[in-house]
């Protein structure tokens, strides 16, 4: 009989090979998004646009583990990439000691941009799970598919979708708020 330990493991290693190519999130994809969401929501907190990030790690016969979080901070620190994918990506490479992403898989609130999008495949991230599609700038399918390009060496697999209302109401609840304060009603 096996340890329950083991047992669980087992279900988070068929749970994650049945999301590969499934379009439907499944109970870990949803706890990590929520994380992710989590992440947002402090970005709201202190001003910055609300994008949370979470890079989780798949190891064979281990429970899924979270390897960093992050959330955007472009404002906080006066950087154009410091977007939350790259501050999480940034984290997750020195924590375990390699750029290559190879069993981690990203969750992030919003569509990347072309800037995240080009760093996941480079850090060879396994998935790539998004929430709200971003019209403006997302390279995920909206205005480029880049993971989805033959012509790179690694190809993140997608899911998208995944708790997208939350992400987009967040945005739309910061952007109104912003113009409010703006305005000085
Ligand atoms: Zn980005």
């Amino acid at each position: 009989m096996k340890m329950t330990k083991t047992v669980s493991a087992d279900a988070a290693t068929s749970e994650n090979k049945r999301s590969a190519n499934a379009s439907e999130p499944t109970q870990f994809d949803q706890y990590f998004m929520n994380l992710a969401m989590e992440e947002a929501r402090r970005a709201a907190a202190i001003g910055e646009v609300p994008v949370g990030a979470v890079i989780v790690r798949f190891s064979a016969g281990a429970e899924p583990a979270v390897v960093s979080t992050s959330h955007n901070q472009r404002e906080s620190l006066h950087d154009p990439t410091a977007h939350a994918e790259i501050l999480a990506l940034r984290a997750a490479g020195e924590k375990l000691g390699n750029w290559q992403l190879i069993d981690c898989d990203l969750y992030v609130t919003l569509e990347p941009c072309p800037m995240c999008a080009g760093a996941l495949i480079n850090a060879r991230i396994r998935r790539i799970i998004f929430g709200c599609r971003d019209p403006k700038a997302g390279a995920v399918g909206s205005l480029y598919n880049l993971p989805a390009d033959e012509r790179f060496n690694h190809r993140p697999r997608i899911l998208e979708g995944v708790q997208a209302q939350d992400a987009s109401r967040l945005l739309k609840d910061f952007f109104t708020a912003r113009r409010k304060n703006r305005r000085g009603d």
